[in-house]
């Protein structure tokens, strides 16, 4: 299985991107939507989390996410028990519906790839980028969250210049239709590059 992964910060439009190569038939797999699913539909991962963060953490079928996010928030050690159960469930589950796909190629958006020294997981890595002042307005009116914790999750993450020089390949993604453009040139390309490996 050829396999794309797809990162970008925050507010680049990584899900816009990978909208596009939905459209073109390229099986996509949203891996925070997956998480999600995951932390309540997996009884291993349910199990594991209650283990390490309490019976709190779930409320009946539901993910406890204001408790759960108060155990990690501010607390590394915390953020790296709840990735550890998290990040080996999603794998699991990303190689399996990767095998059941039929295309020469699926992509995995997932937000962090280069923070996680993941990118030998993939045959391409693809690195979606705009400029920090167009990423901060469009979180701002997506969320309504302040400049100062958009700013913060920035500098939270590598920034893009350090990622520039780790993808594989890169979409700087201002202009839509531009954008849509390069992403029918790599559609294109990886087609190609993943029934040449075959
Ligand atoms: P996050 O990491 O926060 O989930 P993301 O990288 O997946 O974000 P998107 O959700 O695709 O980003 O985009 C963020 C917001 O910006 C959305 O409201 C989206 O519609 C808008 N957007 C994305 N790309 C563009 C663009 N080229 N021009 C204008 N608006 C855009």
């Amino acid at each position: 299985m050829f396999i794309v992964g797809l990162t970008g910060g925050i507010g680049s439009g990584k899900s816009t991107i990978a909208s596009f190569f939905r459209e073109l038939g390229v099986p996509v797999y949203d891996s925070d939507a997956e998480a999600k699913a995951l932390m309540v539909s997996s009884e291993e991962l349910r199990e594991g989390i209650i283990q390490a963060f309490g019976k709190e953490s779930y409320e009946g079928q539901s993910l406890n996410k204001n408790w759960l996010s108060q155990q990690v928030f501010g607390n590394d050690e915390a953020l790296e028990k709840l990735n550890s159960l998290v990040h080996p469930a999603v794998r699991k589950h990303f190689l399996q519906w990767a095998e059941a796909q039929d295309y020469p190629f699926v992509i995995q958006e997932t937000a962090l790839i280069f923070e996680n020294q993941a990118q030998d997981k993939y045959d391409f890595t693809l690195l979606v980028y705009a400029p920090e002042e167009t990423r901060i307005q469009r979180v701002m009116s997506r969320s309504g969250w302040s400049r100062e914790k958009i700013a913060a999750r920035i500098s939270a993450q590598l920034s893009d210049e350090q990622k520039k020089e780790l993808a594989d390949q890169l979409l700087e993604n201002i202009d839509l239709e531009v954008s849509r453009a390069r992403v029918k040139q790599l559609h294109k390309y990886y087609l190609q590059q993943a029934t040449a490996t075959r």
